[in-house]
């Protein structure tokens, strides 16, 4: 049985002020029995988060991470032994806006995802395909190949100590979110591949679906079969939005 998983992505979103405001309204969340929630803070605000946070059962993440797991010279990053010993237990690693609009290659996200495990993080490997990719048919060989690059470097096994997030590029921050079958299928595809080599590992991995998800849609997606609840951007931002997502995932 695998626990679902909601994970509040807040992007490049906030004030100190701001950030106050929502941990606030988290704080007054009822947590759903059974669903385990995380929130993705810009690390600027993680400490100011992982504080704000203290008690609750709310797990704090990071957005990124660099490809060297421990400190040294390397300007402007943050180490994945770092973001553990400032509070974090996940970190996001190939999100689409990191693969696009900076060129992180297939191999960059596997050394992250490597990074983050070495330090006790558990790696979300977000993995999605653009519109053009899916008007052309090519849905399931470009998110196949974004999960083998990570099998093929790493081994299959890393996924038991992982979290896949499906985010279709074409869905993400415009308010189209792919139907309940359009996400199954890819789930069930992602979870197939991973039983071709690892049957235990592909059974126990959770898959979250990302892209525009809302409290209106987020119940018939994370009734299906593979989803095993959802990374969420926009919606995040808003607290009482966010728990009714959670509270989606518990139902
Ligand atoms: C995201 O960026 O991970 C995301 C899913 O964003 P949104 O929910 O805003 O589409």
């Amino acid at each position: 049985m695998r626990r679902p998983l909601v994970a509040g992505n807040w992007k490049m979103h906030g004030t100190r002020a701001s950030v106050a405001e929502l941990i606030k309204g988290l704080r007054q969340l009822a947590m759903p029995a059974g669903v385990e929630v995380a929130v993705f803070p810009p690390c600027l605000y993680i400490g100011q988060v992982v504080e704000g946070l203290a008690g609750k059962s709310i797990l704090v993440g990071a957005q990124n991470c660099a490809v060297e797991p421990l400190q040294g010279a390397l300007t402007g990053e943050v180490a994945a032994s770092q973001l553990q010993d400032a509070g974090c237990s996940l970190v996001l690693v190939g999100h689409s806006e990191r693969r696009i609009l900076l060129g992180e290659s297939d191999d960059w996200v596997a050394r992250k995802f490597a990074a983050a495990q070495s330090c006790g993080l558990t790696p979300v490997l977000c993995v999605g395909e653009t519109r053009e990719q899916r008007e052309s048919g090519k849905t399931l060989e470009v998110v196949g190949r974004q999960l083998d690059s990570v099998i093929e470097s790493l081994g299959v096994g890393v996924f038991a100590q992982a979290v896949v997030a499906y985010e279709p590029v074409w869905a993400i921050g415009t308010g189209l979110t792919a139907s309940p079958e359009q996400a199954q299928q890819v789930h069930a595809a992602i979870r197939a591949q991973l039983a071709a080599e690892n049957a235990d590992v592909a059974r126990g991995v959770r898959i979250l679906y990302g892209g525009s998800v809302k409290a209106a849609s987020a119940a018939e997606l994370f009734g299906m079969p593979d989803i095993d609840g959802g990374l969420v951007g926009g919606a995040s931002l808003n607290a009482d939005e966010f728990g009714a997502i959670c509270r989606a995932a518990g139902s």
